[in-house]
């Protein structure tokens, strides 16, 4: 049976953090799956953090304790961003990788990884199952698709004969989805396998589930998702996994949802547009904390709240600009106006001194 006969679930912690996490997580989720699914068990070794004062991973020991969980419970998949990491996996019999979104941002990264695939998993033993490439952090489709194509250069002989897997895992940019990404690469690459990593993609454990089902309905090949049997203590990312009992409803609900659902493009451009109105909210968000500290620069340097001028000036620049995109300038006229008028709401209020609280004894 081939890997992608049925869905693929890989779940685990974010990151390994002791022999007895590991494997005790290995154990609750090993007998989890229906017949049509496949979990693999995932857990970070080395951890690509923002601050070096986080939790880096556990390092090389680490791949021992997935060593063990490969021998008794399940297949193992943990996460590579250079050439070193390939050859420790390789010489741990890890036979599924992933590369991360940090390192999918840096193609000579990338291709680094994929030589050393080449040169540590040599071509005939089989070893290496699947290589998976996550969506970079940043916003740029062809940068992922360029990356993928990378590795399937690297493996192309196994890919001709079906016998190692490269696919794509959606995991967000910055906790929220960038739909057209997996969308374009599910047309320009249509036999292409693509999870969706909901943990990553929310930073929030409540809203796996609804995304998971999003997959679903998409008709996505699987999902990648953080499962640690004490979440709040996690080492890493503590706010986003879920545990293993809630993984399995979460596996019976999605073959259901997947079963039922027929997707078209207008799914995915429906989602493009949810995800769409949603930045804009966060631009106009942003924008109104901004004109609140405006509110309070003008405040303390005793200037008024309406400019007039300078409103006549940003409408005609926005004019323009919304010209060159194609905008009727009656929709422009009225959107700056809304905004211009929630932009003096925020600034009249940020004016506003709060009342000192009353005296005790004071008469109420
Ligand atoms: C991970 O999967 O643990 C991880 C670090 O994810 P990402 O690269 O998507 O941030
Ligand atoms: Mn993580």
């Amino acid at each position: 049976m081939r890997l992608t006969d049925r869905h693929i679930f890989m779940v685990g912690p974010c990151s390994a953090e002791s022999r007895e996490q590991v494997l005790s997580i290995a154990q609750e989720v090993s007998n989890i799956a229906a017949d049509d699914q496949l979990c693999i068990f995932r857990a970070g070794v080395w951890k690509p953090r923002t601050s070096p004062d986080s939790f880096q991973g556990m390092g090389e020991i680490a791949l021992e304790w997935l060593q063990e969980v490969k021998r008794k419970y399940m297949p193992v998949a943990t996460e590579v961003a250079n050439a070193e990491h390939v050859r420790l996996c390789a010489q741990y019999g890890i036979e599924h990788l992933w590369i991360g979104a940090r390192t999918s941002a840096n193609p000579i990264a990338v291709q680094e990884i994929a030589d050393a695939i080449r040169r540590y998993y040599t071509q005939n033993d089989n070893l290496l199952s699947s290589v998976w490439i996550k969506n970079p952090v940043n916003e740029d489709a062809d940068l992922w698709q360029g990356n993928i194509e990378r590795i399937q250069k690297t493996v192309a002989d196994r890919l001709a004969q079906e016998s190692l897997v490269v696919g794509a895992i959606h995991r967000g940019c910055g906790h929220r989805p960038c739909w057209h990404m997996p969308y374009l690469l599910r047309r320009s690459m249509p036999t292409l396998p693509i999870l969706l990593d909901p943990s990553h993609l929310t930073g929030d454990a409540q809203q796996v589930t609804a995304y998971s089902q999003i997959a679903a309905r998409l008709g996505l090949e699987g999902l990648m998702i953080e499962v640690h049997n004490n979440p709040k203590q996690a080492l890493s990312d503590a706010k986003q996994q879920i545990t293993p009992s809630q993984l399995s409803s979460l596996l019976k609900q999605y073959t259901s949802v997947f079963s039922n659902s027929s997707t078209t493009a207008l799914d995915w451009l429906r989602l493009q547009i949810d995800e769409t109105d949603d930045n804009i909210w966060r631009a106009i968000a942003h924008r109104l904390q901004i004109a609140k500290s405006i509110g309070k620069w003008k405040h303390e340097n005793d200037v008024p709240v309406l400019q007039t001028d300078r409103f006549n000036s940003i409408l005609r620049q926005r004019l323009s600009w919304a010209q060159d995109k194609g905008i009727e300038s009656e929709s422009v006229r009225i959107i700056m106006d809304v905004l211009h008028r929630e932009s003096r709401r925020v600034q009249d209020n940020s004016t506003i001194v709060s009342p000192a609280p009353p005296r005790s004894g004071s008469p109420s």
